[in-house]
Protein backbone atom coordinates (compact mmCIF):
# COMPACT_ATOMS: atom_id res chain seq x y z
CA UNK A 1 0.00 0.00 0.00
CA UNK A 2 1.63 3.63 -0.83
CA UNK A 3 0.12 6.09 1.58
CA UNK A 4 -0.94 9.14 -0.28
CA UNK A 5 -1.13 12.61 1.57
CA UNK A 6 -4.24 14.76 1.15
CA UNK A 7 -2.64 18.25 -0.12
CA UNK A 8 -4.61 20.80 -1.77
CA UNK A 9 -7.65 19.01 -2.05
CA UNK A 10 -6.17 16.01 -3.86
CA UNK A 11 -4.62 13.18 -2.54
CA UNK A 12 -0.98 13.18 -3.85
CA UNK A 13 2.16 10.92 -3.86
CA UNK A 14 5.87 11.26 -3.04
CA UNK A 15 8.67 10.43 -5.24
CA UNK A 16 11.64 9.26 -4.37
CA UNK A 17 12.78 6.51 -1.69
CA UNK A 18 9.69 5.73 0.50
CA UNK A 19 9.85 5.17 4.39
CA UNK A 20 8.13 2.06 4.87
CA UNK A 21 5.54 1.38 7.78
CA UNK A 22 5.88 -2.28 9.46
CA UNK A 23 4.01 -4.11 12.15
CA UNK A 24 6.23 -3.75 15.21
CA UNK A 25 5.24 -7.62 16.01
CA UNK A 26 6.26 -9.13 13.13
CA UNK A 27 7.88 -6.99 11.25
CA UNK A 28 6.09 -7.43 8.00
CA UNK A 29 5.94 -4.45 5.82
CA UNK A 30 1.98 -2.22 5.94
CA UNK A 31 2.95 0.46 3.57
CA UNK A 32 5.41 2.63 2.47
CA UNK A 33 5.13 7.10 1.91
CA UNK A 34 7.50 9.81 0.74
CA UNK A 35 6.74 13.34 0.76
CA UNK A 36 9.56 13.96 -1.78
CA UNK A 37 8.44 16.84 -4.57
CA UNK A 38 4.88 17.59 -3.03
CA UNK A 39 4.62 21.30 -3.00
CA UNK A 40 4.14 21.70 0.59
CA UNK A 41 4.05 25.50 -0.01
CA UNK A 42 1.12 25.63 -2.22
CA UNK A 43 -1.24 23.20 0.05
CA UNK A 44 -0.44 25.60 3.04
CA UNK A 45 -1.40 28.78 0.58
CA UNK A 46 -4.70 26.70 -0.63
CA UNK A 47 -5.25 25.97 3.26
CA UNK A 48 -4.84 29.64 4.11
CA UNK A 49 -6.64 31.53 1.17
CA UNK A 50 -9.59 28.71 0.86
CA UNK A 51 -10.08 26.72 4.15
CA UNK A 52 -9.09 29.73 6.33
CA UNK A 53 -12.14 31.75 4.80
CA UNK A 54 -14.89 29.17 4.79
CA UNK A 55 -14.44 28.34 8.27
CA UNK A 56 -13.77 31.95 9.58
CA UNK A 57 -17.48 32.82 8.12
CA UNK A 58 -19.03 29.72 9.35
CA UNK A 59 -20.32 29.85 12.96
CA UNK A 60 -19.02 28.01 16.26
CA UNK A 61 -21.84 25.65 16.17
CA UNK A 62 -21.48 25.23 12.29
CA UNK A 63 -17.80 24.40 12.82
CA UNK A 64 -18.85 22.36 15.92
CA UNK A 65 -21.20 20.45 13.87
CA UNK A 66 -18.25 19.49 11.94
CA UNK A 67 -16.35 18.25 14.82
CA UNK A 68 -19.78 16.33 15.92
CA UNK A 69 -19.80 14.28 12.41
CA UNK A 70 -16.03 13.27 13.02
CA UNK A 71 -16.37 11.69 15.94
CA UNK A 72 -19.75 10.01 14.54
CA UNK A 73 -17.26 8.41 11.73
CA UNK A 74 -14.79 7.29 14.26
CA UNK A 75 -16.66 5.71 16.64
CA UNK A 76 -18.78 3.98 13.54
CA UNK A 77 -16.10 2.65 11.95
CA UNK A 78 -14.22 2.36 15.61
CA UNK A 79 -13.32 -1.84 15.23
CA UNK A 80 -11.91 -1.12 11.48
CA UNK A 81 -9.79 1.43 13.66
CA UNK A 82 -8.52 -0.46 16.17
CA UNK A 83 -7.76 -3.19 13.79
CA UNK A 84 -4.95 -0.64 12.02
CA UNK A 85 -3.42 0.06 15.41
CA UNK A 86 -3.45 -3.28 16.48
CA UNK A 87 -1.40 -3.86 13.19
CA UNK A 88 0.56 -0.45 12.87
CA UNK A 89 0.74 1.21 16.71
CA UNK A 90 1.39 -2.35 18.15
CA UNK A 91 -1.49 -1.54 20.22
CA UNK A 92 -3.84 -3.88 22.34
CA UNK A 93 -7.24 -3.74 21.73
CA UNK A 94 -7.55 -1.99 24.92
CA UNK A 95 -4.29 0.27 24.58
CA UNK A 96 -6.68 0.92 21.03
CA UNK A 97 -10.00 2.10 22.52
CA UNK A 98 -8.01 4.26 24.50
CA UNK A 99 -6.37 6.21 21.98
CA UNK A 100 -9.50 5.86 19.19
CA UNK A 101 -12.07 6.47 22.14
CA UNK A 102 -10.44 9.42 23.26
CA UNK A 103 -10.25 10.98 19.52
CA UNK A 104 -13.84 10.65 19.58
CA UNK A 105 -14.47 11.75 22.71
CA UNK A 106 -12.52 14.95 22.49
CA UNK A 107 -13.84 15.82 19.06
CA UNK A 108 -17.43 15.38 21.00
CA UNK A 109 -16.58 17.79 23.79
CA UNK A 110 -15.49 20.68 21.26
CA UNK A 111 -18.32 20.06 19.30
CA UNK A 112 -20.50 20.55 22.41
CA UNK A 113 -18.14 23.80 23.40
CA UNK A 114 -19.45 24.86 19.27
CA UNK A 115 -22.92 24.04 19.76
CA UNK A 116 -22.93 26.49 23.46
CA UNK A 117 -20.87 29.22 21.82
CA UNK A 118 -23.70 29.68 19.24
CA UNK A 119 -23.79 31.27 16.10
CA UNK A 120 -20.67 33.68 17.01
CA UNK A 121 -17.57 33.80 14.97
CA UNK A 122 -15.16 35.51 17.26
CA UNK A 123 -14.81 35.86 21.15
CA UNK A 124 -14.71 38.46 23.64
CA UNK A 125 -12.38 38.67 26.59
CA UNK A 126 -13.76 40.08 29.60
CA UNK A 127 -15.63 43.33 30.07
CA UNK A 128 -13.89 46.79 28.60
CA UNK A 129 -12.63 49.17 30.69
CA UNK A 130 -13.15 52.67 30.50
CA UNK A 131 -10.73 55.02 29.34
CA UNK A 132 -12.49 58.10 29.88
CA UNK A 133 -14.54 59.94 32.88
CA UNK A 134 -17.33 59.64 30.80
CA UNK A 135 -17.22 56.14 29.86
CA UNK A 136 -17.88 56.94 26.32
CA UNK A 137 -14.52 55.77 25.56
CA UNK A 138 -13.52 51.93 26.48
CA UNK A 139 -10.80 49.49 25.94
CA UNK A 140 -11.29 45.56 25.51
CA UNK A 141 -9.66 42.99 24.46
CA UNK A 142 -11.28 40.70 21.15
CA UNK A 143 -10.23 37.05 19.60
CA UNK A 144 -10.14 36.53 16.40
CA UNK A 145 -9.36 33.73 14.10
CA UNK A 146 -5.67 34.32 12.96
CA UNK A 147 -5.71 34.39 9.29
CA UNK A 148 -3.15 31.32 8.37
CA UNK A 149 -2.77 28.08 9.06
CA UNK A 150 -2.23 25.41 11.77
CA UNK A 151 0.09 22.80 11.07
CA UNK A 152 0.10 19.58 13.92
CA UNK A 153 2.91 17.70 14.07
CA UNK A 154 2.26 14.68 16.72
CA UNK A 155 4.18 11.92 17.74
CA UNK A 156 3.97 8.09 17.09
CA UNK A 157 2.21 6.95 20.25
CA UNK A 158 -1.27 8.58 20.28
CA UNK A 159 -2.01 8.68 16.17
CA UNK A 160 -5.98 9.11 16.81
CA UNK A 161 -6.00 11.00 20.16
CA UNK A 162 -2.96 12.87 18.90
CA UNK A 163 -4.82 14.16 15.70
CA UNK A 164 -8.16 15.03 17.17
CA UNK A 165 -6.91 16.71 20.37
CA UNK A 166 -5.31 19.09 18.26
CA UNK A 167 -7.37 19.00 15.22
CA UNK A 168 -10.79 19.83 17.35
CA UNK A 169 -9.30 22.95 18.80
CA UNK A 170 -7.98 24.61 15.59
CA UNK A 171 -10.78 23.82 13.18
CA UNK A 172 -13.26 25.04 16.25
CA UNK A 173 -11.62 28.04 16.51
CA UNK A 174 -11.93 28.30 12.44
CA UNK A 175 -8.33 28.05 11.59
CA UNK A 176 -7.55 25.50 9.10
CA UNK A 177 -5.24 22.26 9.66
CA UNK A 178 -2.21 20.89 8.25
CA UNK A 179 -1.64 17.34 9.96
CA UNK A 180 1.31 15.44 10.05
CA UNK A 181 1.52 12.10 12.24
CA UNK A 182 4.61 10.28 12.74
CA UNK A 183 5.90 8.42 9.80
CA UNK A 184 5.85 4.77 11.47
CA UNK A 185 2.36 4.34 12.96
CA UNK A 186 0.65 7.14 9.74
CA UNK A 187 -2.03 4.80 9.00
CA UNK A 188 -4.59 5.31 11.42
CA UNK A 189 -4.35 9.05 10.89
CA UNK A 190 -4.43 8.62 7.31
CA UNK A 191 -7.66 6.48 7.75
CA UNK A 192 -9.47 8.75 10.31
CA UNK A 193 -8.99 11.42 7.41
CA UNK A 194 -9.94 9.76 4.44
CA UNK A 195 -13.03 8.87 6.50
CA UNK A 196 -13.54 12.52 6.38
CA UNK A 197 -12.53 13.20 3.04
CA UNK A 198 -15.15 10.63 1.87
CA UNK A 199 -17.62 12.03 4.04
CA UNK A 200 -17.21 15.40 2.39
CA UNK A 201 -17.27 16.74 6.69
CA UNK A 202 -14.99 20.08 6.00
CA UNK A 203 -14.68 22.83 3.25
CA UNK A 204 -12.06 22.65 0.60
CA UNK A 205 -8.38 23.38 2.53
CA UNK A 206 -9.88 23.29 6.07
CA UNK A 207 -7.84 19.71 6.47
CA UNK A 208 -5.03 18.25 4.85
CA UNK A 209 -2.40 15.83 5.69
CA UNK A 210 1.12 15.30 5.57
CA UNK A 211 2.08 11.32 5.51
CA UNK A 212 5.40 10.92 5.65
CA UNK A 213 8.18 12.91 6.21
CA UNK A 214 8.12 17.14 7.09
CA UNK A 215 10.72 17.92 4.30
CA UNK A 216 10.63 21.64 4.44
CA UNK A 217 7.14 21.85 5.08
CA UNK A 218 8.09 24.52 7.96
CA UNK A 219 9.84 26.64 5.47
CA UNK A 220 6.60 27.99 4.80
CA UNK A 221 5.38 29.05 7.48
CA UNK A 222 4.18 32.69 8.18
CA UNK A 223 3.33 34.61 10.88
CA UNK A 224 -0.46 34.29 10.98
CA UNK A 225 0.32 30.43 11.24
CA UNK A 226 0.60 28.46 14.08
CA UNK A 227 2.96 25.14 15.18
CA UNK A 228 1.90 22.68 17.58
CA UNK A 229 4.17 20.35 17.96
CA UNK A 230 4.01 16.88 20.55
CA UNK A 231 7.11 14.67 20.51
CA UNK A 232 10.64 14.73 21.91
CA UNK A 233 12.75 17.40 23.41
CA UNK A 234 15.29 17.16 21.02
CA UNK A 235 12.98 17.73 18.28
CA UNK A 236 11.24 20.04 19.86
CA UNK A 237 15.07 22.16 20.13
CA UNK A 238 15.69 21.95 16.70
CA UNK A 239 11.73 23.27 15.87
CA UNK A 240 12.20 26.19 18.31
CA UNK A 241 15.63 27.47 16.44
CA UNK A 242 13.95 27.30 13.21
CA UNK A 243 15.30 30.22 11.39
CA UNK A 244 11.99 29.73 9.40
CA UNK A 245 9.68 29.90 12.11
CA UNK A 246 12.28 32.73 14.43
CA UNK A 247 12.24 34.84 11.47
CA UNK A 248 8.17 34.80 10.82
CA UNK A 249 7.31 35.27 14.47
CA UNK A 250 5.22 31.74 14.08
CA UNK A 251 3.17 30.86 17.72
CA UNK A 252 5.04 27.55 18.56
CA UNK A 253 3.33 25.22 21.53
CA UNK A 254 5.42 22.35 22.72
CA UNK A 255 4.00 19.33 23.79
CA UNK A 256 7.11 17.41 24.93
CA UNK A 257 8.47 14.32 27.09
CA UNK A 258 8.27 14.43 30.92
CA UNK A 259 9.42 12.51 33.91
CA UNK A 260 6.21 12.37 35.61
CA UNK A 261 6.25 10.95 39.38
CA UNK A 262 3.87 8.89 41.45
CA UNK A 263 3.97 9.42 45.37
CA UNK A 264 3.04 7.47 47.48
CA UNK A 265 1.22 8.86 50.84
CA UNK A 266 3.40 8.22 54.21
CA UNK A 267 -0.25 7.15 55.67
CA UNK A 268 -0.73 4.55 52.67
CA UNK A 269 -0.18 1.26 54.74
CA UNK A 270 0.46 -2.08 52.61
CA UNK A 271 -2.96 -3.93 51.87
CA UNK A 272 -5.25 -0.77 52.34
CA UNK A 273 -7.31 0.29 49.01
CA UNK A 274 -5.02 3.29 48.68
CA UNK A 275 -2.15 1.15 48.66
CA UNK A 276 -3.51 -0.68 45.51
CA UNK A 277 -4.29 2.12 43.88
CA UNK A 278 -1.34 3.61 43.89
CA UNK A 279 0.25 -0.24 42.80
CA UNK A 280 -2.08 -0.89 40.04
CA UNK A 281 -1.60 2.92 38.45
CA UNK A 282 2.18 2.27 38.27
CA UNK A 283 1.82 -1.45 36.83
CA UNK A 284 -0.85 -0.03 34.67
CA UNK A 285 1.30 3.11 33.35
CA UNK A 286 3.95 1.10 32.85
CA UNK A 287 2.36 -1.56 30.32
CA UNK A 288 -0.94 0.53 28.78
CA UNK A 289 1.07 1.44 25.35
CA UNK A 290 4.23 -0.42 26.68
CA UNK A 291 4.74 2.55 28.27
CA UNK A 292 4.87 4.89 25.37
CA UNK A 293 2.16 7.35 26.74
CA UNK A 294 3.56 10.88 27.26
CA UNK A 295 1.76 10.93 30.77
CA UNK A 296 3.14 7.34 32.37
CA UNK A 297 4.78 7.53 35.49
CA UNK A 298 8.08 7.24 35.06
CA UNK A 299 9.72 7.73 39.20
CA UNK A 300 8.13 6.23 41.93
CA UNK A 301 8.54 8.09 45.51
CA UNK A 302 7.49 6.04 48.31
CA UNK A 303 8.56 6.57 51.99
CA UNK A 304 11.63 4.72 53.22
CA UNK A 305 9.88 1.94 55.31
CA UNK A 306 7.40 1.21 52.33
CA UNK A 307 10.13 0.25 49.48
CA UNK A 308 10.19 -3.33 49.72
CA UNK A 309 7.17 -3.56 50.05
CA UNK A 310 6.13 -1.37 46.90
CA UNK A 311 8.68 -3.38 45.18
CA UNK A 312 7.21 -6.77 45.89
CA UNK A 313 3.42 -5.64 45.14
CA UNK A 314 4.86 -3.99 41.53
CA UNK A 315 7.03 -7.02 40.38
CA UNK A 316 4.06 -9.09 41.33
CA UNK A 317 1.70 -7.02 39.10
CA UNK A 318 4.37 -7.25 36.59
CA UNK A 319 4.43 -10.98 36.22
CA UNK A 320 1.37 -11.44 35.33
CA UNK A 321 1.63 -9.09 32.30
CA UNK A 322 1.96 -11.23 28.93
CA UNK A 323 3.83 -9.60 26.53
CA UNK A 324 3.47 -10.66 22.43
CA UNK A 325 1.85 -9.40 19.53
CA UNK A 326 -1.59 -7.92 20.64
CA UNK A 327 -3.59 -9.94 17.44
CA UNK A 328 -3.63 -13.00 20.43
CA UNK A 329 -6.58 -11.89 23.10
CA UNK A 330 -4.57 -13.40 25.62
CA UNK A 331 -1.44 -10.38 25.05
CA UNK A 332 -1.71 -7.45 28.14
CA UNK A 333 1.19 -5.59 26.29
CA UNK A 334 2.17 -5.21 22.64
CA UNK A 335 6.39 -4.32 21.45
CA UNK A 336 7.42 -1.00 21.41
CA UNK A 337 6.58 1.09 18.10
CA UNK A 338 9.56 0.98 15.85
CA UNK A 339 13.01 -0.89 15.88
CA UNK A 340 14.75 2.92 17.13
CA UNK A 341 12.28 2.85 19.83
CA UNK A 342 13.58 -0.46 20.77
CA UNK A 343 17.45 0.73 20.72
CA UNK A 344 16.39 3.97 22.14
CA UNK A 345 14.76 1.92 25.46
CA UNK A 346 17.45 -0.59 25.51
CA UNK A 347 20.63 2.33 26.10
CA UNK A 348 17.94 4.54 28.10
CA UNK A 349 17.67 1.18 30.65
CA UNK A 350 21.68 1.00 30.18
CA UNK A 351 21.90 4.63 30.91
CA UNK A 352 19.29 4.39 34.26
CA UNK A 353 21.23 0.96 35.63
CA UNK A 354 24.31 3.38 36.45
CA UNK A 355 22.75 4.68 39.40
CA UNK A 356 19.65 1.87 39.79
CA UNK A 357 19.54 -1.57 40.28
CA UNK A 358 16.86 -3.95 38.48
CA UNK A 359 14.08 -5.12 40.73
CA UNK A 360 12.28 -7.08 38.36
CA UNK A 361 12.60 -7.78 34.55
CA UNK A 362 11.09 -10.84 32.96
CA UNK A 363 14.30 -13.54 32.56
CA UNK A 364 13.68 -15.08 29.04
CA UNK A 365 11.60 -12.60 26.50
CA UNK A 366 9.31 -14.73 24.47
CA UNK A 367 6.73 -12.60 23.23
CA UNK A 368 3.41 -14.51 22.50
CA UNK A 369 2.16 -14.99 19.50
CA UNK A 370 5.08 -13.34 17.37
CA UNK A 371 7.62 -15.19 14.70
CA UNK A 372 10.55 -15.87 16.90
CA UNK A 373 13.32 -13.15 16.82
CA UNK A 374 10.66 -10.93 15.23
CA UNK A 375 9.30 -7.88 16.57
CA UNK A 376 10.56 -4.68 18.63
CA UNK A 377 9.30 -6.06 22.52
CA UNK A 378 11.05 -5.56 25.52
CA UNK A 379 9.45 -6.81 28.87
CA UNK A 380 8.16 -4.10 31.88
CA UNK A 381 11.19 -3.52 33.92
CA UNK A 382 11.08 -2.18 37.39
CA UNK A 383 14.07 -0.18 38.74
CA UNK A 384 15.26 1.18 41.87
CA UNK A 385 17.45 4.09 43.04
CA UNK A 386 18.30 3.90 46.55
CA UNK A 387 20.16 6.95 46.69
CA UNK A 388 17.66 9.61 44.60
CA UNK A 389 18.96 12.42 45.31
CA UNK A 390 22.55 11.06 43.98
CA UNK A 391 21.41 9.91 41.14
CA UNK A 392 20.87 12.55 37.68
CA UNK A 393 20.06 10.00 34.83
CA UNK A 394 16.54 9.11 36.64
CA UNK A 395 15.29 12.36 36.98
CA UNK A 396 16.30 13.50 33.37
CA UNK A 397 16.40 10.98 30.92
CA UNK A 398 12.71 9.45 29.77
CA UNK A 399 13.13 6.21 29.02
CA UNK A 400 10.05 5.88 26.16
CA UNK A 401 8.90 2.01 26.94
CA UNK A 402 7.64 -0.40 29.93
CA UNK A 403 10.11 0.94 32.13
CA UNK A 404 10.22 2.69 35.81
CA UNK A 405 12.32 3.59 38.65
CA UNK A 406 11.41 3.40 42.36
CA UNK A 407 13.20 5.42 45.04
CA UNK A 408 13.05 6.12 48.90
CA UNK A 409 12.00 9.33 50.36
CA UNK A 410 11.94 10.47 53.80
CA UNK A 411 10.11 13.93 54.15
CA UNK A 412 7.66 15.99 52.48
CA UNK A 413 10.27 18.14 51.45
CA UNK A 414 12.29 15.29 49.59
CA UNK A 415 9.65 14.49 47.79
CA UNK A 416 9.30 18.42 46.18
CA UNK A 417 13.09 18.10 46.01
CA UNK A 418 12.81 14.86 44.06
CA UNK A 419 10.17 16.05 41.83
CA UNK A 420 11.24 19.24 40.51
CA UNK A 421 14.54 17.93 40.00
CA UNK A 422 12.84 16.55 36.31
CA UNK A 423 12.29 20.31 35.71
CA UNK A 424 8.94 20.65 34.87
CA UNK A 425 6.39 17.67 34.04
CA UNK A 426 3.05 16.71 32.57
CA UNK A 427 1.39 15.00 35.20
CA UNK A 428 2.32 13.82 38.63
CA UNK A 429 0.32 11.65 40.79
CA UNK A 430 -0.46 11.50 44.92
CA UNK A 431 -2.14 8.62 45.97
CA UNK A 432 -2.89 9.19 49.95
CA UNK A 433 -6.18 10.34 52.35
CA UNK A 434 -3.77 12.46 54.54
CA UNK A 435 -5.38 15.66 53.52
CA UNK A 436 -2.29 18.19 55.42
CA UNK A 437 0.06 15.98 53.17
CA UNK A 438 -1.82 16.32 50.11
CA UNK A 439 -2.17 19.75 50.36
CA UNK A 440 1.46 20.67 51.26
CA UNK A 441 2.61 18.75 48.24
CA UNK A 442 -0.20 20.12 45.52
CA UNK A 443 1.79 23.67 46.73
CA UNK A 444 4.69 22.26 46.63
CA UNK A 445 4.51 20.62 43.35
CA UNK A 446 2.07 23.14 41.60
CA UNK A 447 4.40 25.57 39.41
CA UNK A 448 5.99 22.60 38.25
CA UNK A 449 3.34 20.41 36.62
CA UNK A 450 0.41 21.48 33.93
CA UNK A 451 -1.38 18.79 35.61
CA UNK A 452 -1.71 17.22 39.42
CA UNK A 453 -3.47 13.90 40.25
CA UNK A 454 -4.76 13.40 43.85
CA UNK A 455 -6.60 9.88 44.58
CA UNK A 456 -7.31 7.99 47.82
CA UNK A 457 -9.69 5.90 49.52
CA UNK A 458 -12.79 7.88 49.28
CA UNK A 459 -12.63 7.97 45.44
CA UNK A 460 -11.48 4.87 44.72
CA UNK A 461 -14.38 4.01 42.29
CA UNK A 462 -14.27 7.34 40.91
CA UNK A 463 -11.18 8.22 40.39
CA UNK A 464 -9.38 8.32 36.27
CA UNK A 465 -6.09 6.56 36.17
CA UNK A 466 -3.43 9.84 36.38
CA UNK A 467 -2.27 9.26 32.56
CA UNK A 468 -6.11 9.84 31.48
CA UNK A 469 -6.19 13.57 29.70
CA UNK A 470 -9.55 15.09 30.03
CA UNK A 471 -10.33 17.70 27.47
CA UNK A 472 -11.81 19.90 29.76
CA UNK A 473 -8.60 20.20 31.34
CA UNK A 474 -5.37 21.77 30.24
CA UNK A 475 -2.58 19.42 28.77
CA UNK A 476 1.01 20.49 28.80
CA UNK A 477 3.75 21.12 31.11
CA UNK A 478 6.72 23.59 32.06
CA UNK A 479 10.02 23.39 31.77
CA UNK A 480 11.37 20.35 29.59
CA UNK A 481 7.58 19.34 29.19
CA UNK A 482 7.82 21.68 26.68
CA UNK A 483 5.88 24.68 28.28
CA UNK A 484 3.04 24.35 26.42
CA UNK A 485 -0.32 23.84 26.87
CA UNK A 486 -3.37 22.19 24.84
CA UNK A 487 -6.88 21.57 25.32
CA UNK A 488 -8.78 23.01 28.69
CA UNK A 489 -11.94 23.21 27.20
CA UNK A 490 -12.41 26.64 25.64
CA UNK A 491 -9.18 27.63 26.59
CA UNK A 492 -7.69 25.89 23.94
CA UNK A 493 -9.29 27.68 21.51
CA UNK A 494 -6.95 30.80 22.25
CA UNK A 495 -3.94 29.34 20.76
CA UNK A 496 -5.77 29.46 17.09
CA UNK A 497 -6.99 33.27 17.89
CA UNK A 498 -5.91 36.42 17.82
CA UNK A 499 -5.84 38.95 21.00
CA UNK A 500 -6.00 42.33 19.95
CA UNK A 501 -6.83 45.57 22.37
CA UNK A 502 -9.62 47.64 21.13
CA UNK A 503 -10.25 50.92 21.91
CA UNK A 504 -13.08 52.71 20.44
CA UNK A 505 -16.04 54.78 21.60
CA UNK A 506 -18.24 52.74 23.72
CA UNK A 507 -21.39 52.27 21.37
CA UNK A 508 -18.83 50.70 18.63
CA UNK A 509 -17.55 48.27 21.08
CA UNK A 510 -21.10 47.37 22.15
CA UNK A 511 -21.61 46.81 18.01
CA UNK A 512 -18.37 44.81 17.56
CA UNK A 513 -19.52 42.02 20.60
CA UNK A 514 -23.02 41.58 20.46
CA UNK A 515 -23.45 37.35 19.93
CA UNK A 516 -24.37 37.90 16.14
CA UNK A 517 -21.99 39.41 15.04
CA UNK A 518 -21.84 40.23 11.42
CA UNK A 519 -18.64 39.36 10.07
P1 LIG B 1 9.87 12.74 17.64
O1 LIG B 1 10.89 11.83 17.08
O2 LIG B 1 10.32 14.01 18.21
O3 LIG B 1 8.83 12.97 16.45
C1 LIG B 1 7.66 13.69 16.65
C2 LIG B 1 7.16 14.24 15.34
O4 LIG B 1 8.09 15.20 14.85
C3 LIG B 1 7.00 13.21 14.23
O5 LIG B 1 5.84 13.51 13.48
C4 LIG B 1 8.25 13.42 13.38
O6 LIG B 1 8.07 13.04 12.05
C5 LIG B 1 8.40 14.92 13.49
N1 LIG B 1 9.73 15.41 13.22
C6 LIG B 1 10.91 14.85 13.55
N2 LIG B 1 11.92 15.66 13.16
C7 LIG B 1 11.35 16.75 12.58
C8 LIG B 1 11.87 17.93 11.98
N3 LIG B 1 13.18 18.16 11.91
N4 LIG B 1 10.99 18.83 11.47
C9 LIG B 1 9.66 18.63 11.55
N5 LIG B 1 9.12 17.52 12.11
C10 LIG B 1 9.96 16.60 12.62
O7 LIG B 1 9.00 12.03 18.77
P2 LIG B 1 8.32 10.60 18.72
O8 LIG B 1 9.40 9.58 18.81
O9 LIG B 1 7.33 10.51 17.61
O10 LIG B 1 7.46 10.64 20.06
C11 LIG B 1 7.93 10.26 21.30
C12 LIG B 1 8.17 11.44 22.18
O11 LIG B 1 7.03 12.28 22.19
C13 LIG B 1 8.40 11.06 23.62
O12 LIG B 1 9.52 11.73 24.09
C14 LIG B 1 7.13 11.51 24.34
O13 LIG B 1 7.33 11.87 25.69
C15 LIG B 1 6.69 12.65 23.53
N6 LIG B 1 5.24 12.81 23.63
C16 LIG B 1 4.75 13.88 24.31
C17 LIG B 1 3.38 14.07 24.40
C18 LIG B 1 2.80 15.24 25.12
O14 LIG B 1 1.59 15.49 24.98
N7 LIG B 1 3.56 16.00 25.88
C19 LIG B 1 2.50 13.16 23.81
C20 LIG B 1 3.04 12.08 23.13
C21 LIG B 1 4.42 11.92 23.05
P3 LIG B 1 8.59 11.64 11.46
O15 LIG B 1 7.87 10.57 12.20
O16 LIG B 1 8.22 11.72 10.03
O17 LIG B 1 10.07 11.62 11.73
Amino acid sequence: MRLKSYLSGAWVEGQGSPAVLVNPSTEEPLAETSTAGLDLAGALEFARSRGGPVLRKASFAQRGEMLARVSGLIRSQRDALIGIAVENGGNTRSDAKFDIDGAAGTLAHYAAIGRDLGDRRTLVDGDPTPLCRSGGFVGGHLFAPREGVAVHVNAFNFPAWGFAEKAAVALLAGVPVVTKPATSTALLAHRIVTLCVEAEVFPQGALSLVSGAAQGLLDHLTGQDVLAFTGSSDTAALLRTHPALARAGVRINVEADSLNAAILGPDARRGSTTWSMFVSAVARDMTQKAGQKCTAIRRVLVPRDALSAVEEDLASALARVRVGNPAADEVDMGPLATAGQLRDVRAGIDRLCASARVVWTAAEPSPLGAPPGKGFFQTPMLLAADRPLDSSAVHEHEVFGPVATVMPFDSGGEVAELVRRARGCLVSSLFTDDRSFALRMIRALQAWHGRLHVAGEAVASDAPPPGTVFPQLVHGGPGRAGAGEELGGERGLRFYLQRTAVQAPRDLWDALTVAQDPC
